[in-house]
């Protein structure tokens, strides 16, 4: 039964963050004097005052379960005087002030199966969209990519031998999340969408659906007597956004939903311009449960990466200075009539201003 006193809930805003850090990383905020790598998945911060705090990164598979929460929770209770924070790329960080703690942290967590790394110049933990758990679009299942990935790329995640940080990002549809990584795995629809007229007229809106297109290729239509939608395929760009609104609209399929690896995605602006990622490799199979092809071609890529660049250099900052060519050459991925860009269409259709349509 509910209380007579319940607390109204706070339905807006992310909580107060200082709360939750550990009491060494709330008295010296913007105090810090330096920071230290002692080893892959181990950061140490030096306050000004000669406070000390260890951060110890250990990578989780983002979607956890209540077990697994409570199990992390509790060596967090044991070895890190219960503050722990989670990383946008899904990986959970113990602090402690303790340094005798720091290894048995390691240990326990090796223990209980968890992996530390994932900082400095390492491949850190892939970053993975939700999928088919709370979203309307997706083509594929992103967290299958990234474990079969994952797994590959394990040494790599527990020592730093790149260049520079990697960051590798999936998306499990084909116009949303998963953008902007050094090396970027998205869906890739090949075909267009499929349409079930005999659910359009009692599921979707059809102005909406017609709004969406950003190509204009849907139009309202007349199917056997009922108001439903029609393509025009040769406008289509297969990018699946009319999906959402419309579900009778299905564009996933097992066989012409591809994948696709983009290349040199970059928001930071520390050493050059940030950069959007380029397409490197087309028409990959979505090919679960281990998704080998793709898992192959990222690993090719890393590998040239590893041998060819200079100290510090982000995969961006590589291919510019070796030229586009040139990655062709050393990674070995063909270059194919996919990667020219040679449509026309936008000027005049593309829905490229900012003004909401409705
Ligand atoms: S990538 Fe697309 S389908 Fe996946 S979570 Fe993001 S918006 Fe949803
Ligand atoms: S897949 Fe994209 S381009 Fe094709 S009809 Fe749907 S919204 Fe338009």
């Amino acid at each position: 039964m509910a209380l007579a006193d319940m607390r109204s809930p706070i339905e807006s805003g992310c909580p107060d963050g200082f709360q939750y850090m550990h009491p060494v990383m709330r008295r010296n905020f913007g105090l810090w004097k330096y920071h230290e790598h002692p080893q892959p998945g181990v950061l140490l911060h030096v306050a000004i005052n000669g406070d000390k705090v260890w951060t110890v990164k250990c990578g989780t598979q983002r979607i956890l379960d209540t077990f697994t929460l409570r199990k992390l929770t509790e060596i967090g209770d044991k070895f890190a005087d219960g503050y722990i924070h989670f990383t946008l790329r899904s990986n959970i960080e113990y602090m402690t002030d303790d340094e005798s703690k720091v290894q048995p942290l390691i240990k326990a967590l090796g223990d209980a199966g968890f992996i530390v790394g994932g900082t400095a110049n390492s491949v850190a933990m892939i970053s993975h969209t939700q999928g088919w758990l709370h979203c309307d679009i997706p083509g594929t299942d992103a967290s299958g990519v990234v474990k079969s990935m994952m797994d590959e790329l394990i040494d790599e995640f527990t020592s730093c031998n790149m260049p520079n940080r990697v960051h590798i990002t999936t998306s499990c549809c084909q116009i949303n999340c998963g953008g902007q990584g050094d090396i970027a795995i998205n869906v890739q629809h090949t075909k267009p969408p499929k349409i079930n007229h005999d659910m359009v007229g009692n599921i979707c809106e059809r102005p909406t659906v017609v709004a969406r297109c950003p190509v204009a290729a849907i139009r309202p239509a007349m199917v056997d007597g009922k108001p439903s939608l029609e393509v025009d395929e040769k406008k289509c760009i297969c990018c699946g956004a009319c999906f959402p609104p419309c579900p009778p609209m299905q564009i996933n399929h097992p066989e012409h939903s591809k994948l696709a690896i983009w290349v040199g995605g970059n928001h930071s602006n520390a050493r050059s311009k940030p950069t959007f990622q380029r397409l490197v490799a087309a028409g990959i199979p979505n090919n679960p449960p281990r998704w080998p092809e793709a898992t192959a071609i990222v690993k090719q890529i890393l590998k040239a990466y590893k041998e060819g660049a200079k100290d510090w250099e982000r995969i961006n900052d590589w291919i510019e200075r070796i030229g586009w060519p040139k990655f062709f050459d050393v990674t070995g991925l063909p270059f194919t009539k996919y990667h020219i860009d040679n449509w026309r269409g936008a000027r005049n259709s593309l829905n490229a201003s900012t003004h909401i349509r409705f």
